[in-house]
């Protein structure tokens, strides 16, 4: 495999759908993984309070784990929270635990609560940076709401990767989805894009399947990936070992998928 080409700047992909199950966690985690598997240096931001990105990268999410929490509710500080993988040297992890469940309430009432997540991770990346271990990637991974969490992810980021489940109301919701995105591009982070659209569960004996990657494809000339996740049952195990896919079976076509898709990511570089 060549090397892949590292972006110029930092790219800060928030990984988001308002639906549940659509495959927002395993992508963000084996992107992420691939990625760190080419050499770059990545960060996975779990602000889901389901905490599954934490479970499965392998890092600590116990109650008492320092946590996303303690950085965008009590104005913490992301080195102290950060975790590195147990997979992979150049991937890390800030772990989410269950406190986080209340924090969609706790961030109502505190102030700029919808730049908390940006101005802690501005601050992390500089002083990564300055030490001479800038991050390549940072992914945020959204729970699965539009509520304040997500919003703090929205501004945090340049990108938006939006996974689409190959099923029946595939594209039901990405028309308010996409309304939001650009409401916190007009109001509260103009540089704000949707880079990229992934299609995951794809099972090509369907076509319904075929159906709807015709249609996104359609729709989203320029954002939709070529590459294709299948529906793979080592994609869906490789969480119970605390193990992404790329290293729990990095042959199988699971794994293979999200290191072209990473690829894919890396050669297109940010949008403009
Ligand atoms: P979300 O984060 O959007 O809620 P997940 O990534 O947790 O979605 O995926 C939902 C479920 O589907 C999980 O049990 C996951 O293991 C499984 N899954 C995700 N992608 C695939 C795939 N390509 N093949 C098989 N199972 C998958
Ligand atoms: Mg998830």
């Amino acid at each position: 495999r060549a090397p892949l080409p590292p972006p110029a700047e930092t790219r800060v992909l928030t990984v988001s759908n308002q639906k549940g199950g659509v495959g927002k966690t395993t992508t963000t985690v084996n992107l992420a993984a691939a990625l760190a598997r080419s050499g770059a240096r990545v960060l996975v931001i779990d602000l889901d309070p389901q905490g599954n990105a934490s479970t499965a990268l392998g890092v600590d999410h116990r109650a008492d784990t320092p946590s996303v929490y303690d950085v965008i509710v009590n104005d913490g500080n992301m080195d102290d929270v950060v975790q590195q993988s147990p997979e992979f040297e150049t991937l890390f992890c800030i772990p989410a635990t269950i406190h986080l469940a209340g924090a969609e309430i706790e961030l109502v009432s505190l102030v700029a609560r919808e730049q908390r997540l940006r101005t802690a991770l501005e601050a992390h990346l500089q002083r990564t940076e300055a030490a001479g271990q800038r991050y390549d990637y940072v992914f945020i991974d959204c729970p699965p709401s539009l509520g304040l969490l997500t919003i703090n992810a929205f501004v945090a980021a340049g990108e938006v990767l939006i996974p689409i489940q190959c099923e029946y109301y595939a594209l039901e919701g990405l028309s308010q989805l996409l309304r939001n995105i650009q409401l916190i591009e007009k109001h509260l982070n103009p540089r704000l894009a949707v880079s990229s659209i992934l299609l995951t569960m794809y099972d090509g004996r369907t076509n319904l399947a075929q159906q709807v990657v015709a249609d996104v494809r359609e729709h989203f000339p320029k954002e939709a990936l070529t590459t294709l996740i299948p529906r793979s049952v080592r994609i869906s195990e490789a969480p119970g070992y605390g193990q992404t896919v790329i290293s729990y079976d990095q042959n199988s076509p699971g794994s293979i998928s999200y290191l072209e898709a990473a690829a894919e990511l890396a050669h297109r570089g940010a949008p403009q």
